[in-house]
């Protein structure tokens, strides 16, 4: 049976990804969508959730690409109206708010899935069973990309709830609470606030499993250059390195996997998978991660942030 979804957001990862990854994979059809001012040629356009649930044409699933402020509420009306649900990352503004979704999501017997969309890069599961072998000593993660190349204009990242510098950052967290075989817990953290926003544009953390292993992250919205989504880890067996955002695995420098990054048609298969078992996939791992950094971490301010480089 075909999966109708009816995406709710048409910003830069919904025409990037979304609706490419949905006419690209078998089983799963675009039906509408519903946002501000944005909409795709040829599928029906409305302006808000309430308004496709009111006159829409049927569907069974919506896939949230909102940013993560008020994504609860369409999350819980669209549970509410039956649908099943796709977040995307990150899955909420804040932790707690995912308990009464995944309550209504059981209590109605509809799919919730938080949609970790690194975790489906080519590299991240060979990686896992590397690790499930090798057990990792020492891993460093260095994510760092220009924030006016990658998110010009997004307001929303920068208010409270918009996490900054860790809207990239908690891939990389989610790619790490996936190949490791222990879980993980914040040590250290510093955050570097732009003195004219309210969220962070760079930050350090630190991780220990609570016995030998030691985990640093280096995250940065002000790269220029080479962009760099990279995660190393120190092993009995050689030194794994991922890049590309998990897209490449080496060790001690050998190519394992070098792939083209197909993570969304990956992240639809599953989704569909996931409703045709009447099953939900919900990981609020990362996200921990980045609430605790926000509780944990020393606040350092740092240079105002404008988006566009000043003229002179
Ligand atoms: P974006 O370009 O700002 O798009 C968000 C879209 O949602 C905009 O079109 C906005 O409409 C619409 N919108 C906002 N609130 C709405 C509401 N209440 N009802 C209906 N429409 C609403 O942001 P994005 O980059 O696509 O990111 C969206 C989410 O995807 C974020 O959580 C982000 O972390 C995640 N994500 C982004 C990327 C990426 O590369 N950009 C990658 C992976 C995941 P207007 O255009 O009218 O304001």
């Amino acid at each position: 049976m075909t999966l109708r979804v009816a995406i709710v957001g048409v910003g830069k990862i919904a025409r990037d990804q979304h609706v490419p990854s949905i006419m690209a994979v078998d089983g799963v059809t675009l039906v509408a969508t519903a946002s501000w001012s944005g909409s795709i040629e040829g599928i029906p356009a409305f302006a808000s959730l309430e308004a496709m649930l009111e006159a829409g044409p049927s569907f069974d699933a919506v896939a949230l690409c909102t940013p993560p402020q008020g994504r609860h509420r369409q999350a819980a009306m669209a549970l509410a109206a039956g649908k099943h649900v796709m977040l995307e990352k990150p899955p909420g503004a804040t932790v707690a708010e995912m308990e009464p979704l995944i309550a209504t999501a059981a209590a109605k017997g509809l799919t919730l899935f938080t949609a970790w969309h690194s975790r489906f890069a080519p590299a991240v599961e060979p990686a896992r069973a590397f690790l499930a072998e090798h057990a990792p000593k020492r891993v460093t993660i260095a994510w760092k990309e220009d924030v006016r190349v990658w998110h010009p204009g997004q307001a929303w990242l920068w208010k409270p709830g918009g996490l900054g510098v860790f809207d990239p950052g908690i891939n990389a967290l989610s790619i790490l609470t996936r190949i490791l075989p222990r879980p993980v817990f914040l040590t250290e953290a510093e955050l570097c606030f732009p003195s004219n926003r309210a969220s962070p544009i760079a930050a350090e953390l630190s991780f220990s499993d609570g016995a030998a292993l030691e985990v640093r992250a280096s995250f940065d919205f002000l790269q220029t250059g080479r962009q760099t989504w990279d995660i190393e880890v120190e092993t009995s067996a050689g030194l794994l390195s991922l890049s590309g955002g998990g897209a490449a695995m080496r060790v001690d420098g050998a190519v394992r996997i070098d792939e083209a990054a197909a993570e969304y048609p990956a992240l639809y298969r599953r989704f569909a998978t996931l409703v045709a078992t009447s099953s939900s996939d919900v990981d609020l791992t990362p996200l921990t991660h980045v609430a605790d950094a926000f509780m944990l971490g020393r606040r350092v301010v740092v240079d105002a942030f404008e988006d566009q480089t000043p003229t002179v």
